[in-house]
């Protein structure tokens, strides 16, 4: 059940721009976090979140509101880049990392100024944090051809907080 009232209030923004929500129940560690689709002639926009063990409602804000950044990109550019097609295969090519790198900062912007913009009571250096590593990752994914570690992703994660996390000024 969702309780957080600021969770509450991003799910209803979405619904309103016409976005479908599946909360899907997963076990164990699944690799992505949420998926868009964008909207079709036929069909409306859909957003996934897959919510494995460990996954807040704090978590889920983030994986929505992000998720969201690449419906307004789909918005502005009315595509979505071809590169996500191969992004389950084995090897993806070089130039479809860097679209989906270049699609992935884009959402990444975007989610930060909806976030401003809807002015939410959450953490900011939260948003910032997940903001960052979200281009983090997409970037050693283009980069090497992989996708980064747990422990990678916790050293990240460490390394930023120690730099960031409390000179960051909050909004409100
Ligand atoms: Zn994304």
């Amino acid at each position: 059940m969702i309780t957080n009232p600021e969770l509450k209030r991003l799910i209803k923004i979405t619904r309103a721009l016409g976005i479908r929500i599946k909360i899907i129940q997963k076990t164990g560690r699944y690799p992505y976090a949420g998926t868009y689709s964008a909207p079709t002639r036929r069909s409306r926009g859909l957003i996934e979140i897959y919510k494995s063990n460990g996954v807040s409602q704090h978590d889920m804000f983030l994986i929505l509101l992000h998720e969201l950044g690449h419906h307004i990109d789909f918005l502005i550019r009315r595509r979505v880049p071809e590169a996500y097609y191969y992004i389950d295969q084995e090897y993806v090519p070089r130039w479809a990392r860097r679209s989906i790198l270049s699609a992935e900062k884009h959402a990444v912007q975007y989610a930060e100024i909806l976030f401003l913009h809807f002015e939410f009571k959450f953490p900011y250096w939260k948003v910032k944090r997940e903001c960052a590593f979200d281009y983090y990752q997409y970037y050693y994914f283009y980069k090497t051809g992989t996708w980064i570690s747990k422990k990678q992703t916790s050293d990240f994660l460490d390394a930023w907080d120690k730099k960031y996390k409390n000179s960051l000024v909050t909004v409100k």
